[in-house]
């Protein structure tokens, strides 16, 4: 699970979900509550979390939710080449992601130069840009010590 040092206490998911004109049901405040709770979580993950909350939710019924709070743009979707999709709840931000090789570990990377300056290309080949994507990847620390104990 991705470490995040943003952890919002008591955030109001009612009213970011009618502010994202989505009606206020119980699997949308669940689903937008396992996401906040675990950073870069993967859809089974979110599943079991919001199945301690509610007791049998569907597989569908999540992925429905989690596709209209995506499109809402309450929930972002990322998905690193050979990873699941995860979802994460800091969006508009247009935060970069440190993944881990061997075990998957996704952290968050803000930008490095300030606010979104990764937008700025040097050739934009008149596309309207709107989105950088930049993913590192390298191991984490806890997969290096495993790699070589003595270090
Ligand atoms: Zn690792
Ligand atoms: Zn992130």
């Amino acid at each position: 699970m991705g470490k995040t040092p943003r952890v919002e206490a008591a955030t109001d998911f009612e009213s970011m979900l009618r502010d994202a004109a989505l009606r206020v049901t119980r699997p949308r405040l669940a689903v937008l509550a396992a996401v906040h709770r675990h950073p870069h979580a993967d859809t089974d993950s979110i599943i079991g979390s919001v199945r301690e909350d509610l007791g049998a939710v569907s597989h569908q019924a999540v992925y429905d939710v989690l596709r209209a709070l995506t499109g809402a743009g309450l929930v972002r979707r990322i998905q690193p080449s050979g990873s699941l999709a995860r979802y994460e709840s800091r969006v508009a931000d247009n935060h970069h992601h440190v993944v881990c090789r061997s075990c998957g570990t996704i952290a968050d990377v803000d930008c490095a130069a300030g606010h979104a300056p990764c937008l700025s290309t040097t050739d934009d080949h008149g596309f309207a840009i709107d989105e950088a994507e930049v993913v590192y990847w390298g191991v984490c620390p806890d997969c290096a010590r495993a790699a070589s104990p003595d270090a």
